[in-house]
């Protein structure tokens, strides 16, 4: 893992909303926590589905979420949002820079501008001048499908050829690197430098590689994303093979992970990489589970199911939380686990924090498991118990013993066929 690239930060929200911190390390200031962004899914001007979605998605962990605002409609309704939510409110403003005007006369708390479609510079520099006055940051969002230039490939690639020649897509960055340092020119140019950046593309390579070479150029925070990603089955691996990819190198301020989906999934994948990668200190539990094998005699599918429901609405300390199918390797891979169950013939043995509490039939697992992880969080709350202290070592229960495979048992002459529970429901 790579520090963070220092960055001027920009600051998003108010005292009302909070205000967020993006990017940081330059000017005397601290990098911040890289932030999860995301945007609404249904129509800015349908007020109360629009609250309703900003309430859901902000309550997941959101930090900042933003809106699109295609329609005058879209931002006469955002002074109604603004006043309704407590969380920064971002206007995605395309095609027409109006949108852009009347989302700072509403109080938005940042512009997004796409250069590929808002690039008349009178126009720019009229919102350039009423952001400042406002003293709002904007964020200029290339996309590789809506740069222009990029239509003109082969004039394109003959000019920008050289440029990037190591890379497999040079001609691309080349272009999107052009249009970025073309257009903040204007910026530069009305002393505006409340700048954050993104470069997206549908591509993780292309990803990579852009911001990789833009983090080399400006010292403004970058917004990373991977746009149309996809469905989230695939659209997961896309956005976090390119977004770890360049958190790991320490670039990277703020985040959007993008779906075809309920964006609450992009909130709640975006958190998850960033804990992952201990960028985020973790909220609520974290759930380790096996993925089973052979060994497994209990039905741990739907039990890790059941288990990070409950864990995810009645857990708020970031408590290690493991499910292991049996106690072959389980004990070794919970190491470290707070509250812990192996599971084995019809049974679990649970314990906590290396101490063994129950061993109760599968059936009563999910409730006995959860109320040993509720009476831990009032322990921590309380004081009398500290996160991840060990307080006995897990001495694997005998795979012959109380929770052995009845085939070893068999095969060890403990117990008869007919004495087998494994397959019956
Ligand atoms: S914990 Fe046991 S059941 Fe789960 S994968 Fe490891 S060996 Fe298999």
């Amino acid at each position: 893992m790579q520090p963070p690239r220092p960055t001027k930060p920009i600051f998003v929200g108010n005292q009302r909303t909070g205000i967020v911190q993006v990017g940081g390390g330059l000017d005397g200031t601290q990098p911040a926590p890289v932030s999860v962004q995301t945007m609404t899914a249904g129509y800015t001007h349908d007020v109360d589905k629009c609250v309703a979605e900003i309430h859901k998605l902000h309550a997941a962990g959101a930090d900042i979420v933003r809106v699109a605002v295609p329609e005058k409609k879209d931002t006469d309704a955002l002074k109604e949002i603004l006043a309704q939510t407590s969380v920064p409110i971002v206007a995605d403003v395309h095609f027409h820079f109006r949108r852009a005007l009347e989302a700072v006369e509403a109080g938005v708390h940042k512009i997004r501008l796409n250069p590929g479609n808002i690039n008349d510079r009178e126009q720019v520099v009229e919102v350039i001048k009423a952001c400042r006055d406002a003293k709002l940051p904007i964020r200029v969002g290339v996309n590789e499908g809506s740069i222009i230039e990029r239509r003109d490939k082969q004039k394109r690639a003959r000019e920008l050829g050289a440029m990037f020649s190591e890379h497999k897509h040079g001609y691309l960055l080349a272009i999107m690197i052009a249009k970025l340092e073309e257009y903040l020119d204007i910026f530069y140019e009305q002393d505006f430098y409340d700048i954050a950046i993104s470069a997206k593309s549908m591509d993780a390579t292309i990803v990579i590689d852009a911001y990789t070479e833009i983090s080399k150029r400006f010292d403004h925070p970058l917004h990373l994303g991977v746009t149309h990603a996809g469905p989230k089955e695939t659209g997961c691996i896309r956005s976090v093979v390119a977004l770890g990819t360049l958190l790991a190198n320490g670039i990277g301020d703020t985040i959007r992970i993008s779906y075809a989906n309920d964006p609450i999934y992009e909130v709640q994948d975006g958190l998850e990489l960033l804990y992952t990668l201990g960028l985020r200190e973790r909220v609520g539990a974290e759930l380790i589970a096996c993925p089973t094998c052979g060994r497994i005699q209990v039905d741990l599918f739907t039990l890790v199911q059941q288990v990070r429901a409950k864990l995810a609405s009645d857990i708020q300390v970031p408590m290690k939380v493991a499910v292991m199918g049996c106690v072959v390797n389980g004990p070794g891979e919970a190491e470290g686990a707070d509250v812990a169950v192996f599971a084995g013939d019809r049974r679990g043995i649970i314990y906590v924090q290396g101490e063994k509490v129950a061993n109760v039939p599968e059936e009563e697992i999910l409730d006995r498991l959860l109320k040993e992880c509720e009476a831990f969080q009032a322990a921590v709350r309380a004081g009398t118990a500290r996160l991840g202290e060990k307080k006995v070592e897990i001495v694997p229960p005998d795979p012959l013993g109380e929770l052995g495979s009845g085939w070893e048992k068999m095969a060890a002459q403990r117990i008869r066929s007919a004495d087998l529970t494994i397959g019956q429901s």
